[in-house]
């Protein structure tokens, strides 16, 4: 089985409906299982910032998967989603990113892990401690980051009305 951690972005239209979406059709994947979510936080954007402030988790699943097989699923659900590619890192629906896969070190033309940009960003890092706590060699700076809410499971998450 395959360990791997998701970070999850919303700041358009419903936003934390957006989340459990996504999560929702992650757990439907016959070939995943969603193990943890992380509380969602609230964050100012960063990089772009004239946009609404985010909705960020991260997740741990366990997957049959490869790498290349979790982005496709990944970048299904944004398309479902109605993700669209505008402005770099504006504003958008869902964004899915992996970080963490296992131990693994890959670089090729469509996928990086670990994601190059997650150890400079508190959206990601906050998130991904509360949820793993062996990943204590990072200190994450924690301005503009704030939790929203806090669920017990991912069930309680993923049923909740
Ligand atoms: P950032 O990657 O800085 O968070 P972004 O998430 O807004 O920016 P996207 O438009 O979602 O960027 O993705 C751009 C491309 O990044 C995707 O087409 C995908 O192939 C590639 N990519 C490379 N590594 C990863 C990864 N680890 N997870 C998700 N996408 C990745
Ligand atoms: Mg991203
Ligand atoms: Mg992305």
């Amino acid at each position: 089985m395959n360990r791997s951690f998701i970070s999850l972005g919303s700041n358009m239209g419903d936003r934390l409906e957006m989340l459990k979406q996504a999560v929702r059709l992650l757990t439907e994947h016959s070939s995943i299982e969603v193990s943890k979510v992380s509380s969602i936080y609230e964050t100012a954007p960063v990089g772009f910032t004239e946009q609404e402030a985010f909705l960020n988790m991260v997740i741990l699943v366990h997957t049959d998967l490869s790498a290349p097989a979790l982005l496709d699923v990944c970048q299904e659900i944004e398309r479902k989603l109605d993700r669209k590619r505008e402005i770099r890192w504006g504003p958008r629906t869902i964004d899915l990113d992996i970080l963490l896969f296992n131990q693994d070190r890959m670089d090729s033309e469509r996928l990086t892990i670990p994601h190059p940009r997650m150890h400079e960003r508190a959206f990601v890092l906050v998130p991904l401690l509360e949820i793993d706590g062996a990943q204590d060699f990072i200190e994450p700076q924690r301005e503009g980051i704030e939790i929203w809410r806090t669920y017990n499971s991912v069930d309680s998450f993923v049923s909740e009305e």
